[in-house]
């Protein structure tokens, strides 16, 4: 069969789930045994979210390639239990930045460069490089912020000529929102029907509409949606708020999201899609007897979205352990030598969080040195693995100041330091170590037994590293390296065999844990916690 492209906008506000909606109708493709992808456009002019602050984007994800992305795609992996790449996260800027080096190289023989037709073009071009792989059935492109906005506009102009080109390979869902007003206690449409007139007004039609709402659409109401949005009744469809992102794929099986898009694009609507292993996740999800509480060490505690990677991983681990996940977020500006016992007490785990730069990290040490001594289970993120490095040498190795040069550039000990290759570079876009790169366990170890195996890849995000020359002192006094870089001998896992579970990892094992294959690492860790809030009992 062709290629599919189904396109997905936002209209009225932001934040309505997009990433999910995408990542729900991808599930359901997939388990009706289609090969499916999913890729963001991003309207902003950054090249990449690597230099954004959480603040202003939440987590950024970085994918096996080492691409800096929007948080959308973990999403699209944690639901579709697949890999995604470079090519799955294209900002403005990429665009931009691909135009004006084909008109540096002369590719545009003269001509003026302008954007119609050839910032549409381009954008053009990446919408189907995924497509064009011949590896997908179907390509979902979600498009970035809200209909409406400027900054959008060359985007939608390129979906309305690639819907023009390809009118039965293609769709638009459009997702909008449906406010209830509680004083007159009613819904109302008529955001919808403007957000769609503005999608009308650049020349797309949408085929779908999903409707994000807090209570049930009465179905003439939605009758009423689709006459006058020129949309068939059965394609309008209602998303209702749902206790777990991952109750939306079974949201939309039953509203017949996946059936509306088959039909639409000429393909079989017989048959179920398997959910089998997602139910079961579900059922599990429900039928949770047990409760983890994890506390989680970090400065963006204000900001749902700063660690989402880290919650979701979390999240499917303890429902793997029937365990619903009590998630406290701990602010490490906060935590001091005379609260940590206030803050940290009745936690049956830490995790120390992934980050940068000065602010917060005197309290991460507080913190991490409170876990060491009380036996608490405790995980290391990146910075947080770095952290646990900087304490143990402090308070054990007595160095006192022992630093990242991260923090302090001339601390007599940097027991964390700059990579030797990271010393010429002083771009801070894109440079750092990112991606996927193999690590070899000690056996024994506790990460090695969590893995099953010795040889692992995981995904890295930082600059600075664990400095070898202090290896020997580490471990001669209880912080064991028990995994390592094959190639480089990069200290990538640090662990303190004599505690319960101390673990740090140089890299972010959390973006690969997925709804259907949970981490080993955030499993053997929820694991550790559940038997200490046992043994505390
Ligand atoms: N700031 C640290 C570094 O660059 C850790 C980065 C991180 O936690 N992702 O090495």
């Amino acid at each position: 069969m062709n290629t599919k492209y189904i396109f997905v906008t936002g209209g009225v506000v932001s934040s309505l789930g997009k990433g999910i909606i995408s990542s729900s109708l991808a599930r359901l493709l997939l388990s009706r045994g289609y090969r499916v992808t999913i890729q963001k456009f991003d309207p902003y002019i950054n090249i990449d979210p690597g230099t954004l602050n959480p603040y202003e984007h939440g987590e950024c994800y970085v994918t096996v390639d080492g691409q800096e992305t929007d948080l959308d795609l973990g999403h699209y992996e944690r639901f579709t239990n697949i890999h995604t790449t470079r090519a799955n996260n294209i900002t403005t800027g990429r665009i931009y930045q691909n135009v004006i080096d084909k008109e540096r190289r002369g590719d545009y023989l003269g001509k003026t460069v302008q954007i119609i037709p050839h910032i549409t073009d381009e954008i053009k071009r990446n919408v189907k490089l995924l497509g064009n792989t011949g590896k997908f059935d179907f390509v979902i492109t979600e498009i970035g912020g809200t209909v409406g906005d400027i900054e959008s506009l060359p985007f939608l102009e390129a979906v309305r000529q690639l819907r023009w080109e390809m009118p039965h390979d293609s769709l638009c869902i459009h997702l909008t929102y449906v406010p209830f007003i509680n004083a007159a206690k009613e819904l109302k449409t008529k955001p919808t029907q403007h957000s769609v007139k503005n999608l009308q007004e650049v020349g797309i039609q949408p085929d779908i509409l999903v409707l994000r709402t807090e209570h049930d659409i009465p179905a003439g109401m939605r009758r009423k949606v689709a006459q006058f949005c020129n949309v068939s009744p059965d394609a309008v469809i209602q998303s209702l708020d749902a206790s777990s992102i991952y109750e939306v794929p079974l949201n939309m099986l039953k509203e017949g999201l996946d059936i509306a898009v088959l039909r639409k694009t000429g393909c079989p609507t017989d048959g179920e899609p398997d959910l089998t292993q997602w139910n079961n996740f579900l059922s599990k999800l429900h039928n949770c007897s047990k409760t983890v509480k994890i506390g989680l060490v970090g400065k963006y505690v204000e900001l749902q979205d700063a660690y989402k990677s880290i919650d979701e991983a979390l999240f499917q681990s303890a429902v793997y352990h029937d365990a619903k996940l009590d998630l406290k977020y701990i602010s490490s500006e906060k935590l001091r030598d005379d609260n940590v016992k206030e803050m940290l007490s009745g936690l049956d785990g830490v995790i120390v969080a992934p980050g940068f730069g000065q602010r917060g990290i005197e309290g991460k040490f507080v913190a991490l040195k409170w876990c060491r001594e009380n036996d608490v289970p405790t995980f290391g993120i990146c910075l947080g693995m770095q952290c646990m490095v900087i304490e143990f040498a402090r308070n054990v190795l007595g160095m006192t100041d022992a630093n990242s040069t991260e923090m302090d550039p001339k601390t007599p000990y940097n027991v964390i330091d700059l990579m030797e290759e990271q010393k010429s570079i002083s771009n801070l876009g894109g440079t750092m170590r990112l991606g996927a790169y193999a690590c070899r366990l000690a056996g024994g170890s506790t990460v090695a037994k969590a893995y099953g195996k010795d040889m692992v890849e995981e995904r890295h995000r930082h600059r600075f590293e664990f400095n070898n020359e202090f290896r020997y002192q580490f471990e001669k006094s209880g912080m064991s390296c028990v995994g390592e870089n094959p190639e480089t001998h990069l200290v990538e896992v640090v662990e303190v065999p004599s505690r319960k579970w101390y673990v740090g990892t140089q890299y972010h094992p959390e973006y690969s844990s997925t709804v259907l294959n949970p981490h080993p690492l955030f499993m053997s860790f929820i694991e550790a916690a559940l038997k200490y809030k046992m043994s505390e009992k």
